[in-house]
């Protein structure tokens, strides 16, 4: 796989189409229309410059990673040479089936199909291709480069094959490859990440503690990196208050509070500096 195809050029399709090309792979970004795809412009440049800043090396080969990567607003040339298509369209089963019917129709014989969705599994996606054998989820994290996982999850009806070939490219991504062998919702992080921010959301919502008590007994209390405000401030509030909203009454207590602290001030996380903590700032607010 040489000619990877990025569907959306949101934030995590930014990140995938950047990284990608960072790693030596041609890379064709598409988007909705040209405004879509100058915000994704300005994305990847922001990339650039976070990674000089952050990923140790990086240097001109930051700045070089941005010529490797094409972008597009016309669907047809951008998946005409694609050996892999990653899609990282909204979160929408109806956006993406369409996208999906669409690409399958116009993409060569050979290319296989990846979603990036974090909730919807891809059995309810695989059939619109028309290709189901070439179809699975690789499921990449927020920020990355940082956090360099990526769940390769197949369906009933993924090829052997072309689930070896996606376990291989994350692997030439400098991603750890995690292999699941079941379709699950929320893959493994998710399974393990959400018990954990609903127990940390029930505990500020009773006034039980406070972020920072939470945040410094996960920590240091495991060894863990970021106690679960902590992570929900780099996942994002918007994010997070939407997840929470459509949890049972005790989650959406939390959504609400989550609504009246920081959301109506415009606090949404690291992306802004401040949420349930506050962040010094960088070119991507990380
Ligand atoms: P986003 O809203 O930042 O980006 C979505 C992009 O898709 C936008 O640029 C939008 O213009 C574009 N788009 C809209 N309609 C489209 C269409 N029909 N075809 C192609 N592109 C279209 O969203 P995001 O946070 O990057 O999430 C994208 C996907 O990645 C979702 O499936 C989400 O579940 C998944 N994901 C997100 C995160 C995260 O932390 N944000 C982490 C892992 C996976």
């Amino acid at each position: 796989m040489s000619r990877i195809t990025v569907l959306g050029i949101g934030v995590l399709g930014s990140q995938i189409a950047y990284h990608a090309a960072y790693k030596d792979f041609d890379v064709v970004a598409y988007d909705i229309d040209d405004a879509a795809v100058d915000r994704g412009r300005a994305r990847l440049e922001l990339l650039s410059e976070q990674y000089v800043h952050e990923v140790e090396g990086a240097g001109a080969g930051a700045r070089k990673a941005l010529g490797r990567v094409a972008l597009t607003s016309d669907l047809a040339d951008a998946v005409a040479s694609a050996d892999l298509v990653i899609e990282a369209a909204p979160e929408q089963l109806a956006i993406k089936r369409d996208l999906f019917a669409r690409v399958g129709a116009m993409a060569p014989a050979h290319t296989v199909f990846a979603t990036n969705t974090s909730t919807i599994p891809p059995s309810a996606l695989m059939k619109s291709t028309g290709r189901p054998e070439r179809f699975l989820a690789l499921h990449f994290a927020n920020l990355l480069w940082r956090h360099n996982i990526a769940e390769v999850m197949g369906t009933a009806e993924t090829d052997p094959d072309v689930y070896t070939s996606v376990v291989r490219f994350a692997s030439a991504l400098g991603m750890v490859p995690v292999e699941i062998k079941k379709e699950k919702p929320g893959y493994l992080l998710n399974s393990l990440l959400i018990p954990l921010i609903k127990a940390a959301g029930e505990l500020l919502t009773d006034e039980i503690a406070d972020p920072s008590a939470v945040d410094d007994v996960w920590r240091i209390g495991t060894g863990a990196s970021y106690g679960p405000f902590e992570m929900l401030d780099i996942i994002g509030l918007t994010t997070a208050h939407h997840i929470a909203s459509h949890g049972d009454a005790k989650q959406r207590e939390f959504a609400r509070l989550i609504k009246e602290r920081y959301l109506d001030k415009g606090n949404l996380g690291v992306a802004t500096g401040e949420g349930f903590h506050v962040y010094p700032r960088t070119p991507l607010g990380t």
